[in-house]
């Protein structure tokens, strides 16, 4: 046998989703078999009971002396339309301003520039790599229609500081939920926080669809009406328009798998999260490796697993990946370029050296294999190339 195909240096992806589906693949034939049947394929029972159920997911998740109300749930076509819907719908228009992390993917400024509006971006905090609350009111001119906060990589953003100055300035937050559904805040499920959570089922996120989905969640039973109308041509009847809307609907055959995925997300975190404290356990001590931080009174869900190689410049971390590669193991860099410093937005806003923490988290952020299924070999291995690395 050659040694290429033993399990010691077998390759590791980033993710692997093909246990998933050798473990429910059946049930998602069922389900899909019953939209089939129904030949019902937009706007039907699957997506009203997925909406239902992910409201669901998020009242059950409130806990402490807290009580929260499940929120409404409007399902759209992407994680980015909800983000777009969600903006608009807090009335974000042409010349407007919104204030985002400078360091997420690029969608969360992009549906901003999409609506005409000006993504002003904000630096991150080390920690938890989502907003700082301390560089908000910097931004903040007559001109800004929203905050959007991200919970990146599975962690809740610092979200009691960033509420508590909107509120006072009556400024509208956003969550960009696409990472991190499940993840909660002081008991609170991310995502029910602001006025509107967006939430993404593209493939790869924890709760994966087969194709493009996404949902925005909000408290407000006015804005859920009018969310519903927007992602349907603005009608509020058949065939009756009272404004411009979208065609960003969430269909029956992305509902039905969803449901069933939905059903083992809680067993799937749990595995996340033991893998997470294998890496953490076998990375603490290597010198110049940093694991993920998990603040006191947030849960983190690890929708992936970012180390920081700590250094300069990129070089570093580069050579820990290619060590990585070398040794047949996938990894990432979620984000290489932080969005202040894409073509896209390099002439409008300030360049490199404005926002440190979004840079050095460029240069440093490494994303190792993560997902239910990973066994403590495999994690082993990862973390022992990791440190080989790390002391070369
Ligand atoms: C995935 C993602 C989005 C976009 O979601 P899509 O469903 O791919 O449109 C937006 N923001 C963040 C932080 C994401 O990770």
């Amino acid at each position: 046998m050659n040694s290429q195909t033993s399990a010691a240096d077998s390759p590791i992806p980033l993710l692997d989703l093909r246990a998933e589906w050798a473990a429910i693949g059946a049930e998602i034939r069922a389900a899909l078999d019953r939209v089939f049947a129904s030949q019902q394929f937009i706007l039907g029972p699957e997506g009203e009971a997925l909406e239902r159920e992910i409201a669901q997911l998020c009242e059950s998740q409130a806990s402490g002396s807290q009580f929260s109300a499940p929120p409404f749930a409007v399902g759209v076509a992407s994680g980015t339309d909800a983000l777009t819907l969600a903006l608009h719908a807090a009335g974000v228009g042409p010349g407007d301003e919104v204030i985002v992390p400078a360091f997420t993917f690029i969608a969360t400024a992009g549906a901003v520039s999409s609506l005409g509006a000006r993504p002003v971006f904000a630096d991150i905090e080390p920690g938890t790599f989502a907003i700082d609350p301390a560089r908000i009111e910097e931004r903040i001119t007559p001109r800004t229609g929203a905050i959007v906060a991200v919970h990146l990589f599975g962690l809740p953003a610092n979200m009691e500081p960033i509420l508590a100055l909107a509120a006072r300035r009556e400024i509208p937050v956003i969550e960009d939920n696409a990472q991190s559904l499940g993840a909660r805040y002081r008991g609170r499920a991310a995502g029910t926080l602001g006025a509107f959570g967006c939430l993404s089922f593209y493939p790869s996120k924890n709760l994966g669809a087969f194709g493009d989905a996404g949902m925005i969640l909000t408290a407000s039973a006015a804005a859920a009406e009018r969310l519903r109308a927007l992602r349907n041509h603005g009608e509020t009847s058949r065939y009756i328009s009272a404004e411009r809307g979208w065609n960003s609907r969430l269909d029956e055959i992305q509902a039905a798998v969803l449901r069933v995925k939905l059903r083992h997300l809680a067993q799937w975190t749990a595995a996340r999260r033991a893998v997470a404290s294998a890496y953490n356990a076998a990375l603490g001590g290597v010198p110049g490796i940093h694991t993920p931080q998990s603040p006191a009174g947030a849960e983190h869900v690890y929708s992936v697993y970012t180390i920081r190689v700590e250094g300069s410049s990129a070089e570093r971390r580069d050579r820990v990946r290619q060590h990585l590669a070398s040794r047949g193991i996938s990894s990432v860099v979620y984000y290489p370029v932080p969005l202040h410093l894409q073509p896209l937005y390099s002439a409008t806003v300030p360049g490199r050296g404005a926002l440190p923490e979004s840079e050095r988290a460029a240069n440093e952020v490494l994303s190792l294999p993560i997902y239910p299924g990973l066994t403590e070999a495999q994690i082993a291995r990862v973390a022992r190339a990791v440190a080989e690395a790390a002391r070369a």
